[in-house]
């Protein structure tokens, strides 16, 4: 399990947004990481698309892509219907999100109420000792 020292940002920042913008950054940092030790896509809501973390090409939904992988994993992603409809045919979904009433959960096979800077870093520590990377 990731310590809390992964989610605080640096005492320097001290704006609310800068600091929400800071664990974004951080989070698409965990999310590439766990992509690349299962040599998967990212994919992306148009929420992180429009606030400029991630490019239009990745976005997922009625708006943009869509995917029906093997696995999605669907992180911090409410569930909306809009990003619903670019991924609701995926094999098995996995719903990691700190909100246990997220709309997301109705739609996963599997569901982690967590916030996602803790669980991913397990999770990706855990894949790659499992599949030696
Ligand atoms: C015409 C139209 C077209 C649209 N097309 C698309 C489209 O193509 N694709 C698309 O995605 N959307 C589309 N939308 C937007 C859509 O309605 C939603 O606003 C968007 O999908 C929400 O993105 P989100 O889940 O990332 O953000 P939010 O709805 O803000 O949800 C964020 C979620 O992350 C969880 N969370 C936050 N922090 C953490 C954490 N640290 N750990 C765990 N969980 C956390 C929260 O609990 C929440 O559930 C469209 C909307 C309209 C009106």
């Amino acid at each position: 399990m990731a310590n809390n020292a992964a989610i605080t940002p640096p005492a320097e920042i001290t704006d609310e947004k800068q600091k929400e913008v800071w664990k974004a950054q951080q989070g698409f940092a965990l999310i590439r990481e766990l992509a690349g030790v299962l040599k998967a896509a990212v994919g992306a809501s148009r929420a992180a698309v429009d606030a400029g973390y991630i490019p239009y090409a990745n976005q997922v939904g009625q708006t943009g892509k869509v995917v029906s992988p093997d696995l999605y994993i669907a992180c911090a992603i409410s569930g909306a219907i809009q990003h619903q409809a670019g991924m609701r045919t995926s094999k098995n979904i996995l719903a990691i999100n700190k909100d246990p009433e997220a709309p997301i959960f109705g739609l996963a096979r599997f569901g982690v109420v967590s916030d996602m800077h803790k669980f991913v870093p397990a999770l990706t520590a855990e894949l790659k000792k499992r599949l030696g990377r």
